[in-house]
């Protein structure tokens, strides 16, 4: 099955109120004709009202890179899926790398984050992914697909096509050190094969599964040509627009 390329950007906690919107204006110029390939930016909280506005119109999407597992009430400094919604954001991330190392979020929190953005009406990157120690010790399958299994528990097949997954190895996440093609295939090939054990061989063919870790506009292309990888979620090179542009445009 031919899956539509899903380029996503990360900025995590960088830019601006200016820089923010002054990226999105040019993202939004730079992705006018590009139909073949789905575009999103994850900008901080406090932009994505105004991010939304800039990018409104365009083939830009906006995504936030947190949601709370709960849906309203007294969770103080948290921001709930409905919220978010109700701003006009249509993504989210769950279990970014950064979110399960510096915050401990487990799998089981993960899980209710996930069950709450498909709730609450958002489009769900979930993200898994290995550190280092992990692949040393030959147990990068073991991690990743109890990641993805219990990511996605009580997940139905019907919400599959609100789903993607990001395969994120930690080591290759701000280091300049992406995986290999060959890496990033078996990685992507298991996640698949899991996939299929969870639900069918059709669900799991349909959904997509970028690749994340030093993505830059040198290396997209031979990413993007690996069979399973479907995308990228792009952290460094989604700062400015003529990176990620180069990124969203790879041939
Ligand atoms: C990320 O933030 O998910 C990421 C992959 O970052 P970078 O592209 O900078 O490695």
């Amino acid at each position: 099955m031919k899956r539509k390329p899903f380029l996503a950007g990360n900025w995590k906690m960088n830019l601006d109120r200016k820089s923010g919107v002054e990226l999105v204006r040019a993202l939004r110029d730079g992705v006018a004709g590009v139909g073949d390939r789905d575009v999103a930016v994850f900008p901080p909280f406090v932009y994505l009202d105004e991010i939304v506005r800039a990018a409104a119109g365009s083939n830009v999407r906006v995504g936030a890179q947190n949601l709370c597992d709960e849906k309203n009430g007294a969770f103080t400094g948290e921001v709930s899926a409905e919220m978010l919604r109700d701003v006009g954001v249509t993504h989210v991330l769950v279990g970014h790398s950064e979110r399960r190392q510096l915050y401990g979020e487990g799998d089981e929190l993960c899980n209710r984050k996930v069950v709450r953005g498909l709730a609450g009406g958002l489009h769900v990157i979930l993200c898994v992914g290995e550190t280092l120690e992990e692949r040393d010790s030959n147990r990068t399958e073991h991690v990743i697909g109890r990641q993805l299994t219990k990511g996605l528990a009580g997940i139905d097949a019907g919400s599959l096509e609100r789903i993607t997954i990001a395969y994120e190895p930690v080591w290759a996440i701000g280091t300049g050190r992406n995986a290999t093609t060959a890496q990033a295939g078996e990685a992507h090939r298991y996640l698949r094969g899991v996939l299929s054990g969870l639900y069918d061989e059709r669900a799991a063919d349909s959904i997509r599964i970028q690749y994340g870790g030093s993505v830059k506009p040198d290396n997209v292309a031979a990413l993007m040509a690996v069979p399973d990888v479907d995308g990228a979620l792009v952290g460094g090179a989604s700062l400015k627009a003529d990176s990620f542009l180069a990124i969203v445009r790879y041939k």
